[in-house]
């Protein structure tokens, strides 16, 4: 257990000038608050701030820090008020207690929109003061330290949000001795079994391992000291969670994983960085493909280091990391280090923010995302370390993280890019735009004025700023096409009854109705009738007595009734198929309809209106809602070839299918997919995937393929 003096001591060993009393003060002042409260384990609970004030003065930070260590669980434990904190220890640490409170009364309700809520909160008030941040680092990892005490349910909740959050936001602040501590927690207690088979197989060959880093380290000290290089080497046993993720990555047993001790060599300047790595190269092979240079091209979380794999001394497969003092420092501390040099500063001045460029895209994507689950998702992977770097034709650099595709890079050019991405270069081959980006990819995107995202994009982009983008436009879109769709029909039945939209939709009546709907504004009815959430009838019942309405619209109640309108050849009110913006159309599969065919439409909820034939039996399945049914006239006008499945039944006999395809071919009808099987009574039976313009045209294959001897019967096929 840590004593105060411990903490104080260590403060004055890293910041001579610190003001020791007041962490005196806030000791006693937090000592007096949680007196006769005991934690889970039995202790009493002023253990646990004096421990997350000790973890902080591990990590060096400043005074305000500690002294808001001591006190983070006040507020929110006993009685102590915003007040008295702020008068006892002013308004800084008065602020970031209060952050922390915030943030910990949600931690531990269970819903996803809680942790959401909270985890919100928590990236906000880490813009505001990144300390807030550190402290709770803090916080969790002594309550992970003492997970035992809680019951097993809960034990594994927590343990999963440490992995899931806390861990990854330990990883992006590159604070790496809290990232891997809170891993190996989580771990110990997500998958107890692994983590216990793979703790007693790394300890059985613990002497093993230690002897052969001694022996690693004699021949790099030498090799430094040959070549007039200083540097400190040391090697270690990688932490058991990145083991056990090496493990499942690479579907290897223990056994042959090669590379779970790592060798580090730190010396004083980035030229002498390279000149280790050198003398490393020209000692030891290195593994193809396993050289990174992020000294070139740190990590977003500002990691710097040369990473390389030789084939070392005793032929095996040996990781060795080289960096300077001040990346070692960055790189165990992150943030932390860079931050402690600011002694007094609030928040990190703005080129570090910079720097930290995924924390402030965060920031950006919280204010759009209301969707807790969406919210979820955007942190979590954008929390998740696993980035890619590629560049652009202009040769800058880029970082995604792993899983991207040409669709993210496009859309982080430019929304407008993103849009209208047809296509990619990659390398400067074309590559599908479901390609994954590699590390040094050179990346290019062509684009096409009139191309827009669809909804299959969601599933290739990976970013979670390309699919709120997209989301966002097949939003705009859909709410467009649902205004249309409304307008249409509203303005249909509005005729009926003698008047128009035009007419109506300035009127008192219409924003009442709008009103008992539940909208502010008049569009957003329309675009919900569009939708097919209400019918035009019920928007009219609004308007007009409802006797009018049922005499006038006359046709309530029967699908039947509906369908013998389309198939009347009074159509004029109907909507021109091919003549509307074909966003709206769209041809139903169970039917496959053909310019020419008796057709209806159904409005379906968000996706326009979908074309039937009016024997389709899922015409007759809307009849209960026929309000949804539309009438349709197709456009003669236009002809747009469409592809029809044609079953032949015919004899088996030699030639029989060349002259079918003769004779298809003959009115220029193009075969997209033939398929031929013969039964054992010497029949056969073709199935062709035609191309035809319209019903008449197919009416005419029909007849011709009747004709061939030897064809016993032809049919169309409905169903795709
Ligand atoms: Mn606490």
């Amino acid at each position: 257990m840590i004593r105060l003096s411990d903490i104080l001591e260590r403060v004055k060993s890293y910041n001579p000038k610190a003001d020791l009393e007041l962490i005196n003060r806030a000791y006693v002042y937090s000592g007096k608050a949680h007196a006769g409260h005991v934690r889970m384990s039995g202790e009493p609970y002023l253990i646990h701030p004096l421990e997350v004030a000790g973890i902080l003065s591990e990590m060096k930070m400043d005074v305000t820090t500690i002294v808001v260590g001591l006190l983070h669980d006040t507020i929110e434990d006993t009685d102590i008020t915003h007040e008295e904190i702020l008068g006892h220890f002013g308004d800084e640490v008065a602020f970031l207690v209060d952050g922390l409170t915030k943030i910990s009364r949600l931690e531990f309700e269970t819903t996803r929109h809680a942790q959401a809520e909270n985890l919100r909160r928590m990236i906000i008030s880490m813009a505001q003061d990144i300390r807030v941040i550190m402290i709770k680092l803090a916080d969790r990892l002594h309550n992970m330290r003492t997970l035992e005490h809680l019951k097993p349910e809960k034990r594994i909740k927590v343990a999963r949000e440490t992995m899931d959050i806390y861990a990854p936001l330990a990883n992006r602040l590159g604070i790496s001795w809290i990232q891997s501590e809170l891993e190996d927690l989580a771990f110990r207690y997500i998958h107890p079994e692994a983590f216990h088979s793979l703790q007693e197989k790394v300890s059985a060959k613990r002497s093993e391992y230690d002897a052969y880093i001694g022996e690693v380290l004699k021949v790099l000290d030498k090799a430094l000291a040959d070549n007039g290089l200083k540097g400190e080497v040391t090697g270690r046993v990688k932490h058991l969670y990145s083991i056990y993720n090496k493990m499942k990555i690479q579907d290897l047993p223990f056994e042959q994983i090669y590379d779970l001790i790592a060798f580090r060599i730190i010396v004083d300047s980035v030229r002498d960085c390279y000149g280790v790595l050198g003398i490393i190269h020209s000692l030891f092979r290195p593994v193809p493909g396993r050289f990174k240079d992020y000294i070139g091209v740190p990590k977003s979380n500002r990691y710097q280091s040369l990473h390389t794999t030789v084939i070392g001394p005793f032929r095996e497969r040996m990781e060795v990391q080289i960096r300077t003092r001040e990346m070692h420092l960055t790189a165990e501390d992150g943030i932390a280090a860079h931050w402690r040099y600011k002694e007094g500063s609030k928040t990190l001045p703005e080129e570090d923010i910079k720097r930290f460029s995924w924390f402030k895209q965060i920031l950006d994507e919280l204010k759009e995302v209301e969707d807790p689950r969406e919210l979820m998702e955007t942190v979590r992977t954008d929390l998740f370390p696993n980035d890619v770097y590629v560049f652009t034709p202009k040769g800058e650099v880029r970082e995604f993280p792993k899983g991207a595709t040409p669709i993210d890079f496009a859309y982080s050019i430019h929304t407008d890019v993103g849009h209208h991405c047809v296509g990619a270069k990659v390398n400067g081959r074309m590559v599908p735009l479901r390609y994954r980006l590699k590390n040094g990819d050179m990346v290019e995107i062509i684009t096409s004025k009139g191309h827009r995202p669809s909804k299959d994009w969601l599933k290739i982009a990976f970013t979670n700023s390309a699919k709120s983008k997209i989301r966002s436009f097949i939003k705009r879109e859909e709410r467009e096409r649902s205004m249309k769709i409304g307008e249409e029909l509203l303005d249909k039945e509005l005729r009926k009854m003698g008047t128009s939209l035009k007419k109506t939709i300035k009127t008192e009546g219409f924003q009442k109705a709008a009103t008992t709907f539940g909208f502010h504004r008049v569009e957003d009815l329309i675009a919900t009738v569009g939708f097919g959430k209400y019918s035009p009838r019920q928007v009219l019942s609004r308007l007009f007595p409802a006797e009018d309405v049922d005499t006038k619209l006359g046709y309530r109640g029967e699908a039947r009734e509906a369908v013998r309108k389309a198939r009347s050849k009074a159509k004029k009110d109907g909507i021109l198929v091919d003549g509307v913006d074909d966003l709206m159309v769209r041809f139903a599969h169970c039917c496959n309809p053909l310019p020419g065919d008796d057709v209806v439409g159904i409005i379906t909820r968000g996706r326009g209106i979908s074309v039937h034939t009016v024997d389709c039996p899922n015409v007759e399945a809307e009849r209960y809602d026929p309000d949804r049914l539309v009438d349709i006239n197709w456009d003669s006008k236009v002809k747009v070839p469409r592809t029809v499945r044609i079953k032949v039944s015919s004899e088996d006999k030699k030639g029989i299918l060349a002259e079918m395809t003769a004779v298809i071919s003959a009115r220029n009808i193009n075969i997209s997919h033939a398929d031929i099987t013969t039964t054992s009574d010497n029949r056969a039976v073709n199935f062709f995937e035609v191309d035809v313009e319209d019903l008449e045209q197919l009416q005419d294959l029909i007849k011709a393929l009747s004709g061939v001897q030897g064809v016993i019967s032809v049919e169309r096929l409905k169903t795709q």
